[in-house]
């Protein structure tokens, strides 16, 4: 037990620019990030460490990208698991399993020489919810695990850890996660508005055959109230439509048919939950 690993990437090649629409948290975010870098001098101030950065929104926002480009930008070591792989019948497994993580994360960023590495912790809720007298205990203890972890970090500790958890529901998230020097930093990452709805089309279409008569401006109008998830699926969806109609290049009628599709998704997908 606790060697079933999360999922690893060892060389994050994300940066903020990748990254379209989100200006307010990718500014929160490099803001906070700025903090870490400085630790030394933040030390010496003795200001406490910043330890978690939780950040909250829908599904498909970009908060996987986010915590990729935050460890790209401090040269940190990137290590992500997500809240339900720590959710095991034995009790003491999942505790196991934060332990090793942490663990894993200070030896791989000192074989790689970093000064500090990033934990990402998708879906936080499942480990993080609210504790309800005894109820979940298993999970009680894989929380307690997390918060002793927390706890344990050090302002003048190398290599520097700092954890960014994810949650689409932040009111479920137990208040010991929130207090001071744990996950005291909240950043919302949106559903993207028209501007940043074009910006995260135009990353997308630019290793695609757009044809010139395309009109991006009026897709995202048309792509109200997408993620940056659906808006890749359009794009995606769109150059297969265009490989169906042996089409050169991606049409605007491709993105259309696109657009419908990946809302109709939406829907079936919804409904089948109801
Ligand atoms: P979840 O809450 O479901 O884990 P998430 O907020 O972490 O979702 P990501 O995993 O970061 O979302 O995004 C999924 C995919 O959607 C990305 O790999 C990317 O292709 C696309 N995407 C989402 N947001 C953006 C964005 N702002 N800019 C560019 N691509 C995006």
């Amino acid at each position: 037990p606790g060697s079933k690993r999360s999922k690893q990437i060892h060389a994050v090649s994300i940066s903020f620019d990748q990254i379209g629409g989100q200006d307010r948290a990718k500014q929160e975010l490099t803001e906070a990030l700025d903090f870490l870098v400085k630790q030394d001098e933040i030390a010496k101030l003795g200001i406490r460490p910043m330890k978690g950065i939780l950040l909250t929104g829908p599904p498909g926002t970009g908060k996987t990208l986010l915590a990729k480009a935050a460890a790209h930008y401090t040269d940190s070591i990137y290590l992500a698991a997500s809240g339900s792989e720590f959710v095991e019948m034995y009790v003491g497994v999942g505790a196991g399993r934060i332990r090793d993580l942490f663990k894993e994360a200070r030896e791989k960023a000192r074989k790689a020489g970093k000064k500090s590495a990033v934990i990402f912790i998708d879906e936080i809720d499942v480990i993080g919810g609210k504790r309800d007298g005894g109820q979940h205990r298993e999970y009680d203890q894989t929380l307690n695990q997390l918060l002793t972890e927390m706890d344990g970090i050090h302002s003048d500790e190398a290599p520097r850890i700092l954890i960014i958890a994810a949650t689409n529901r932040k009111e479920m998230l137990d208040s010991a996660l929130l207090r001071p020097g744990r996950f005291d930093r909240h950043i919302g990452v949106d559903l993207p508005d028209k501007k940043g709805r074009l910006h995260i089309l135009r990353l997308h279409a630019a290793n695609k055959p757009l044809d010139e008569s395309v009109d991006l401006e009026r897709i995202a109008s048309e792509s109200f109230g997408f993620s940056g998830a659906q808006l890749e699926s359009v794009m995606n969806e769109g150059a297969i439509y265009a490989m169906r109609e042996q089409s050169g290049t991606i049409l605007e009628q491709h993105l259309a048919m696109a657009i419908d599709k990946v809302m109709m998704g939406e829907k079936t997908d919804r409904e089948a939950t109801a």
